[in-house]
């Protein structure tokens, strides 16, 4: 690792290590080229990467043949393997979403059929039996199972791939933020805040998570006209102390507009439970947990876990999602693009990376991977 860089070239410049770009980074690693990777903090995954709920997601929800389909899908499959083969902590809970009411019950009916579309393996109603066998405090009309969802140490995952990348030889830079990009119509030239420096590369990444349009802006793309420009959309979590005993995951049914996935309960890996995220579009990223949320939260939570008390209920963390749909909008897709189409060629946006993204990381990198090696 090194805190700073040579005014020299690369073939690969990433910029952002949170989950995707250190995903990223280990993928294209393998390829023997020079790949460079720059951070704006002092470590990896500060920002959504560390900020959210940590489940290996099934695929259930998404938009059939959409990018957030595929990859969820094919990334729950990779991200347990790597687990398993690296010794990351992780679990394979199940979830269950539960209707409670008529309306609820046929949005159940309509998941299922989404999920079966998108080749989610196992998922199934549960009798009324197995469902207080599973969950005995959880209320429910109805209740779905998925198998394959579960939760992981995202902080160890981010950890492994940077290792990997790094034995394979990549060169990592911390605290360099990337102030400007310019592109001579051959190479990209990157700018490192503060510091002087100038990094010239033939393919650059864009996985700037929050700043990803602003970057993509900057470089020269009309955000506006290619749909890229982010809306901050904030979710914020409440920890239950003492944690009800839950063994699975627990989610309502979604909306039907699908900002979210409804305030759930997830499990950490000592089985604390957490409640969250809600759904809170905002102008600008904050990280402060508002304590007045608290009544919404038991509201919420009280219709599938009545016996949990509001005082129960204490301000966790909160993060903030990268959406590119404005609230009431249709759900987006992910954006993967090399820009050829629009005059920079060799240059590859990530935008829009919300959920779904940490069960897609490693999916989503082959993608890339595949995208770098045909440009060069
Ligand atoms: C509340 C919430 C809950 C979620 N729950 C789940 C879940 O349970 N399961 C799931 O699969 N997904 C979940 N997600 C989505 C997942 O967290 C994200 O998709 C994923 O973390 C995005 O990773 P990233 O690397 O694109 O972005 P980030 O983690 O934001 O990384 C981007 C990095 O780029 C750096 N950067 C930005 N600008 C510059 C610059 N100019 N120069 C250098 N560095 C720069 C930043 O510092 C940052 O480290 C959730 C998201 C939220 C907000």
């Amino acid at each position: 690792m090194v805190e700073t860089i040579r005014m020299d070239g690369f073939d690969v410049t990433i910029i952002g290590a949170g989950v995707i770009g250190l995903a990223v980074a280990e993928e294209i690693s393998r390829s023997g080229r020079r790949v460079l990777l720059l951070e704006k903090h002092d470590g990896f995954g500060k920002e959504t990467s560390s900020r959210n709920s940590e489940v290996i997601h099934a695929g259930i929800y998404y938009p059939p043949g959409s990018m957030k389909a595929a990859f969820c899908r094919e990334g729950n499959r990779l991200l347990y393997e790597t687990c398993q083969r690296r010794g990351i902590p992780h679990r394979r809970l199940g979830k269950m979403i539960v209707a409670n009411g008529p309306a609820e019950a046929e949005d159940l009916s309509a998941l299922k059929r989404c999920a079966e579309e998108n080749g989610v393996e196992g998922i199934r109603f549960l009798s009324r039996v197995e469902m207080k066998e599973m969950e005995p405090d959880v209320r429910a009309d109805e209740a779905l199972f998925s198998p394959s969802t579960g939760i992981i140490d995202s902080h160890r995952l981010m950890r492994s791939f940077l290792l990997e990348a790094e034995a394979n030889g990549i060169t990592s830079a911390f605290r360099s933020e990337v102030s400007n990009v310019h592109f001579d119509g051959m190479r990209y030239i990157v700018e490192i805040a503060g510091t002087g420096y100038r990094v010239s590369t033939s393919l650059l990444i864009n996985s700037a998570g929050l700043c990803s349009d602003a970057l993509a802006a900057g470089i020269g793309i009309d955000i506006d006209r290619a749909g890229y420009r982010l809306k901050f959309c904030k979710g914020t979590y409440f920890r239950a102390v003492p944690s009800p005993g839950l063994k699975h995951l627990v989610y309502p049914a979604p909306t039907a507009r699908r900002e979210g996935l409804g305030i759930h309960a997830t499990l950490d890996l000592a089985g604390a439970a957490r409640f969250g995220p809600d759904v809170e579009y905002v102008k600008k990223p904050d990280y402060v947990v508002d304590d007045s949320r608290r009544d919404a939260f038991h509201e919420s939570i009280s219709r599938y876990l009545p016996s949990l008390p509001r005082e129960a209920l204490f301000p966790d963390m909160c993060g903030i999602r990268p959406k590119l749909q404005g609230p009431g909008e249709p759900v987006r897709d992910f954006v993967v693009c090399e820009e050829s189409g629009s005059g920079f060629p060799g240059l590859i946006n990530l935008i829009g990376i919300e959920s779904p993204g940490l069960t897609s990381c490693i999916a989503m990198a082959r993608r890339v991977s595949g995208l770098v090696s045909a440009a060069f």
